[in-house]
């Protein structure tokens, strides 16, 4: 290969390089969510395991600081034979590490309820590698039967080896081989009416989770993209000068989010840590109240 050729191949890869992710796209995610044959799920649980007391300018950029609860949450979908839980909790260790001396609600009855969840699941997946949702499957006495079914995506355990959020949840190259780890470009067919997508900002591996009903009802966990649901209604980014976003990922996630609220009546958006709409959810029937 001479110079000329050399320097178009370096171009050439450049430019492959340069190229966006996959749009953000709902149409794409229904058509995922139908690639494993089965029955869809049936029903979507929701457990809050502890409480953040901040202000709700640290949410919502702009927003007035007035006092707001951010519940600390896990979910559990249903199926007639089976359940995946998305998240999994954290023990009391990690949540003394988030309240930073503070005295903020921790419900360990709730997080044993977790603990029975994660261990009766088929599978486990997380939203992201921070530890409010990922230290339930690193810090476990169950780590025997809760390892081998619990499925990391590369860009998790990259940061969890080398970068993470906490010293209590950093994994070694040995440990991370006890878990599945996968690895996709944007969408990934996860079972039976549920699909993956990246959604790299809040932490770089960050994935949203698509369920649809057997009812015909769809959801959207959107782990961390938002810490409330007025970020998305606002298209507003957090304003927490202790975690590092991409904001620029992080807005179109919100102004994409912002137009499927407005316009997808059957799908409903669930924000980890919006506590309001967590209780508005379970009122509504659209959420269990707690884990099977
Ligand atoms: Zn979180």
């Amino acid at each position: 290969m001479n110079l000329i050729e050399l320097t178009l191949l370096a171009a050439a890869l450049a430019t492959l390089q340069a190229q966006p992710a996959e749009p953000l796209s709902i149409a794409k995610l229904r058509q995922v969510a139908t690639m494993v044959p089965g029955g869809r799920p049936l029903r979507i649980n929701v457990v809050k395991f502890a409480e953040s007391r901040r202000t709700k300018n640290f949410s919502i950029k702009g927003a007035p600081p007035e006092p707001s609860v951010q519940a600390r949450t896990a979910f559990q979908i249903v199926y007639s034979d089976g359940t995946i839980m998305v998240d999994s909790g954290m023990d009391q260790q990690v949540h003394k590490f988030f309240g930073r001396g503070t005295e903020e609600p921790y419900d360990s009855a709730a997080n044993q309820q977790v603990q029975r969840a994660l261990r009766s699941a088929r599978s486990i997946v997380v939203t992201h590698e921070h530890g409010d949702h990922v230290a339930g499957v690193l810090r476990t006495d169950f780590l025997d039967e809760i390892a081998p079914k619990t499925i990391l995506t590369r860009t998790q355990v990259a940061t969890l080896e080398n970068n993470p959020q906490m010293p209590e949840i950093k994994l070694t190259p040995e440990m991370a081989r006890r878990y599945n780890v996968i690895d996709y470009d944007s969408y990934f067919p996860f079972a039976p009416g549920v699909a993956l997508m990246k959604a790299a900002g809040h932490t770089p591996g960050s994935q949203m989770v698509y369920v649809a009903l057997q009812s015909g009802a769809e959801y959207l966990l959107i782990g961390d993209s938002a810490w409330h649901m007025d970020g998305v209604r606002l298209i507003k980014t957090k304003d927490a000068n202790w975690i590092k976003e991409d904001d620029e990922a992080l807005l179109a996630q919100l102004r994409w989010l912002n137009g499927l609220d407005k316009t997808e009546k059957n799908l409903h958006i669930v924000v980890s840590h919006d506590d309001e709409q967590r209780k508005d959810y379970i009122q509504r029937g659209l959420l269990g109240s707690k884990l099977e």
